[in-house]
């Protein structure tokens, strides 16, 4: 399968959840076995041998493949999540949305100091969301190695606010 039989998976709705907006829809990229495989596979592939020791994932579509790209590392996985889901003492951030904000959280404990991190979400736009968990994966000691995603909508110009990280996306629009 090769990207543009992935990217043609991803299903396109207009005006959700609010006008204007081109939703991203993975379910039906998920959904197909062959595919899913693949994306995993790519991401598997290009972080083997990068010494990563964690992998740290945004709630909730960012769980669906960090999940499984950390099960195939062999590293744990971290969980960055909405206010009052982690139970332990965590570290919290709000950041700027479109509209009004937003905020994240992070286990004060989840990382060792110095550790590699590979942060995980399922589609870059702006870049604040992800910014805010390079930002809690640093309070809990950890040095971000690269921000992963299956998608980037590249219009936004994302790629270049979240400099000097480097990033990766498999599928751009
Ligand atoms: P941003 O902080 O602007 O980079 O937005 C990224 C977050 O919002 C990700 O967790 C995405 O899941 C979600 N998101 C933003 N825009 C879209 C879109 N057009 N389609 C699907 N998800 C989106």
């Amino acid at each position: 399968m090769t990207i543009t039989d992935l990217s043609s998976l991803i299903r396109n709705i207009p005006d959700f959840p609010q006008p204007g907006i081109q939703f991203k829809d993975i379910t039906t990229l998920i959904g197909n076995g062959p595919a899913f495989q693949q994306v995993i596979g790519a991401m598997v592939e290009r972080y083997q041998n990068a010494g990563i020791d964690a992998v740290a994932g945004v709630e909730s579509r960012g769980f669906i493949f960090s999940a499984p790209i950390a099960l195939q590392l062999g590293v744990g996985l971290v969980p960055i999540r909405k206010p009052g889901k982690l139970p332990a003492e965590t570290y919290q951030i709000e950041y700027e949305l479109e509209y009004g904000t937003s905020k994240l959280e992070i286990h004060r404990d989840a990382l060792e100091p110095g550790m590699r991190v590979l942060l995980i979400d399922d589609l870059l736009a702006t870049g604040g969301t992800i910014r805010a968990a390079t930002q809690l994966v640093e309070r809990a000691g950890g040095s971000v190695t690269e921000l992963a995603f299956v998608i980037e909508l590249t219009f936004l110009g994302g790629r270049e606010k979240l400099a000097p990280y480097p990033v990766f996306s498999l599928i751009q629009f």
